[in-house]
C-alpha cells in the first residue's frame, strides 16, 4: 500500500510538472529577416496548434495568432526594415496572444513553418524578396531605409486589456519578465547566462564511497572549482547546493527551473560495485537524459537514482521515466553532453595523456527530469579504481575537469549564439 501510494505521487508530481510545462508562456525573444522570411525566435518550442492564421482584406493582412505567447520586449520590431509595400504589426493581442499582422498592397501566397531541429522558430514568407524595388522590378542590393514611422512599430493594442498608452512595460508579466533581465537586450551577454552547477549528493547521502573517499565531498570540491571559473568568466552562476548538505533530487531541478537557468550540470563521480572489475573500471563518462540504452547506462542510473526510491520501486521508477524522457531538449543536452565531454579530455590529458572515455551516453537520470533546460550529468572517474581515486582527490586534477567544463560550456553557448544569427 506504502508503496502504491508512493506512486501515486510520483505520477501526480510528474502529471503537475507537465501541466505547468504545458500551459507556461512562451516569449517571442526576437524578430529577423532571414532569406526573404520573417524569423520568428521563441524561447521554447512551439507548438503548431497555438498558431492560427487567416486573411483579412482592403487592405491585404495576413494575420497570425500565436497562442500562449507573449511578447519579450517591445521593441522588436524596431530594428527591421519592412520589404517594399508591406508593414509589420506586433501586438500582445490578448494576455496570452501574440499576434503578427503583415500588411501588403498585393495578395500573396505565404508558407510557414517550423525548421527541423529549430522547434523554438517560426518562419513566414513575405510578398516581395528582400531588396525588390518596383521601379526597375528587379532584385536590387538593400538599401538601408528610413526607420518605419513610429505608428507602424510600436505595439499596437487591437483590443483592451487594460494597457496605458499601448504601453506593456506596465504589465505584471513584463515586468516579472524584466527583474530578471534588465538588459532589454536579446543577445544575451555572458552575465545573463545562467548555470546551475549540480554538486551531487550531500549530507547524510555520500554518494558513492571507497578507499576513505567520498563522492559527495570530490564532487563538491569540483563544483565550486567549475563555480569560481564561471564567475571570473563573468557568467551568472547557481549551485544547488555550496556546502555539504542534502538535496532531494527533485528540488535540484526545480531550483533550475525556478532560476530559469540556461545550462543544468550535475556533477558525480562513479563507482563499481566489490567484483573482479571494481579496481579496472576508470574513465569519464558524460550522460544526457534519455532511455538508457545500455547496460552500463542503466547500472550508472540506478546509481545515481538511488536516493529518491528503495530498491524495490525499481520497475515502476523505470515506467514513468520511460514516459517522460521524451522532451525537446534531448538534442540540446546531447550537444551539450559532447561539448563538455571533450573538453574534460582535452584539459585531463594535458596531466594524464591515457585518461579514458567512457563516451557520451544517453541515461535516465532522476536528476534530470523536469529541467526545462539543457541538461548533463558528468561522471568525473570511477574512485572504486585506486588509481583514477588518487587522480581524483588532486587539486591540480580538479582544476583539469573544473576547466574542460567550463570550456565545453562556454563552446555550447558560442554555438548556440551562432546558429540564432
Ligand atoms: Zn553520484
Amino acid at each position: 500500500m506504502a508503496k502504491r501510494n508512493r506512486v501515486i505521487k510520483l505520477f501526480l508530481l510528474l502529471f503537475a510538472t507537465f501541466f505547468i510545462s504545458l500551459n507556461a508562456s512562451n516569449h517571442l525573444k526576437s524578430i529577423k529577416i532571414d532569406k526573404g522570411e520573417l524569423k520568428l525566435i521563441f524561447e521554447n518550442k512551439i507548438r503548431k496548434s497555438n498558431i492560427s492564421t487567416f486573411t483579412l482584406n482592403t487592405p491585404y493582412r495576413r494575420v497570425f495568432d500565436f497562442k500562449n505567447a507573449q511578447i519579450y520586449n517591445k521593441d522588436l520590431l524596431k530594428n527591421l526594415y519592412a520589404p517594399y509595400n508591406t508593414k509589420f504589426r506586433l501586438s500582445q493581442f490578448k494576455k496570452n496572444i501574440v499576434r503578427l499582422v503583415i500588411e501588403s498592397d498585393k495578395v500573396f501566397r505565404c508558407s510557414h513553418y517550423s525548421p527541423i531541429l529549430s522547434s523554438n522558430i517560426y518562419n513566414i514568407s513575405l510578398p516581395y524578396p528582400i531588396g525588390y524595388n518596383k521601379n526597375s522590378n528587379t532584385q536590387s542590393k538593400p538599401k538601408p531605409k528610413p526607420k518605419l514611422k513610429q505608428e507602424e512599430v510600436k505595439i499596437v493594442k487591437e483590443e483592451p486589456i487594460n494597457i496605458k498608452n499601448n504601453d506593456i512595460s506596465e504589465l505584471p508579466w513584463y515586468k516579472k519578465l524584466l527583474e530578471g533581465n534588465s538588459k532589454k537586450n536579446i543577445n544575451k551577454t555572458k552575465k545573463s547566462y545562467r548555470i546551475v552547477i549540480d554538486a551531487g549528493h550531500g549530507g547524510h547521502d555520500g554518494g558513492a564511497t571507497s578507499g576513505g573517499i567520498k563522492e559527495k565531498d570530490i564532487v563538491l570540491q569540483i563544483a565550486q572549482r567549475v563555480k569560481r571559473m564561471l564567475l571570473r568568466a563573468g557568467y551568472t552562476v547557481y549551485m544547488t547546493r555550496d556546502s555539504d548538505h542534502f538535496v532531494k533530487l527533485s528540488n535540484r531541478t526545480k531550483f533550475s527551473n525556478r532560476r530559469k537557468a540556461d545550462i543544468f550540470v550535475s556533477i558525480h563521480a562513479n563507482a563499481v560495485g566489490k567484483n573482479s572489475r571494481a579496481n579496472i573500471a576508470h574513465g569519464i563518462e558524460t550522460y544526457f537524459l534519455s532511455k538508457a540504452r545500455t547496460a552500463r547506462a542503466k547500472r550508472v542510473a540506478a546509481k545515481e537514482n538511488r536516493a529518491l526510491l528503495s530498491r524495490k520501486d525499481y520497475h515502476s521508477r523505470n515506467v514513468i521515466l520511460n514516459d517522460v524522457i521524451n522532451g525537446p531538449k534531448i538534442i540540446l543536452s546531447n550537444k551539450l553532453a559532447i561539448d563538455v565531454h571533450n573538453s574534460i579530455l582535452e584539459y585531463t590529458r594535458t596531466l594524464y595523456p591515457n585518461t579514458k572515455s567512457g563516451g557520451v551516453r544517453p541515461a535516465p537520470f532522476w536528476v534530470l527530469v523536469g529541467a526545462q533546460t539543457p541538461s548533463i550529468l558528468v561522471e568525473v572517474g570511477y574512485i572504486t579504481n585506486p588509481r583514477e581515486r588518487a587522480k581524483l582527490r588532486k587539486a591540480s586534477y580538479q582544476t583539469m575537469i573544473a576547466k574542460g567544463i567550463v570550456k565545453g560550456i562556454r563552446k555550447y553557448l558560442k554555438n548556440r549564439e551562432r546558429e540564432l544569427n
